[in-house]
């Protein structure tokens, strides 16, 4: 059965309707792609997976390892194994990023009813976790994101990802521009958490970092509705041929 189950999902921000019924259903261990031109509402559709308040769903239904997800509060939601890597590159300047790491690990693991972890303890979790995404451990000591490059914020988002085991991981790529070693590290890192029980949707504009997160299924998402779907070869037509000729297609009346 699927892990995640989205139906005839409308949202609208502030009076615009964006997700104009959207159907998209992921299996356990499998990746899906996201794509889309700007402004066509892939941030959105992360938004609203999440449960981000200023998101208002008109419609539709969520089902996520069986429960109603629009149900749930967005703690609630990543006790259920939803994660959204990317959401707050925020600086947090004086708080060290170990210290903000144990917090996030041990808020969901009280959500999901397991032990707190003390400093000990987490530290030789966050060890192992550093090796598998190799990472330095000099980033622990650091302030939260302060003074991090790009590709450090990224690779300490996939850190973070590390640590909370989620069911599904949810990555809405930044619009700025990653180079080529960053966006390496975070698509190593990512492939180094696939499993057959965690699911990825990557969210992106442009097809290269598929070629190193390689999808199972590819969606295209115009106008709030997904209007063509396949395997990874629509990535690379979509890099060939551009998002206009889907936009004319999606323009059509249905
Ligand atoms: P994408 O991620 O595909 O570039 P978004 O989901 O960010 O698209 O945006 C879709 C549309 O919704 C855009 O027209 C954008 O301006 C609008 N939008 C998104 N978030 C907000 C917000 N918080 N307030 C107002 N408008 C928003
Ligand atoms: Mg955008
Ligand atoms: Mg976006």
């Amino acid at each position: 059965s699927k892990l995640l189950e989205i139906e005839g999902l409308q949202a609208r921000v502030e009076d615009k309707a964006i997700l104009r019924g959207i159907d998209l259903a992921v299996g356990p261990g499998e990746v899906h792609a996201i794509m889309g031109p700007n402004g066509s509402g892939k941030s959105t559709l992360a938004s609203v997976l999440v449960g981000r308040e200023e998101y208002e769903v008109l419609g539709g239904q969520i089902r996520f390892d069986s429960q109603d997800l629009l149900a749930l509060a967005p703690e609630e939601r990543a006790r259920a194994g939803l994660f959204l890597a990317f959401q707050y590159p925020v600086e947090i300047p004086g708080v060290s990023n170990v210290y903000f790491l144990k917090a996030a690990l041990n808020a969901v693991r009280q959500q999901r009813g397991l032990p707190e972890l003390d400093a000990v303890d987490f530290l030789s979790v966050v060890r192992e976790k550093l090796k598998t995404v190799q990472m330095d451990e000099s980033f622990l000591r650091r302030s939260v994101n302060e003074g991090f490059s790009g590709g450090e914020k990224k690779r300490n988002e996939v850190l973070q990802m590390a640590l909370l085991e989620p069911k599904l991981a949810i990555l809405d790529e930044t619009d700025s521009g990653l180079d080529i070693d960053a966006l390496r590290i975070v698509a190593d890192g990512v492939n180094s958490l696939r499993a057959p029980d965690r699911s990825f949707v990557v969210i992106t504009h442009y097809q290269r970092l598929l070629n190193y997160i390689v999808p199972d299924f590819v969606h295209v998402l115009i106008g709030g509705r997904i209007v063509r779907s396949g395997g990874r070869e629509l990535a690379l037509e979509l890099e060939e041929k551009g998002y206009g000729w889907l936009e004319e297609q999606a323009a059509a009346p249905v």
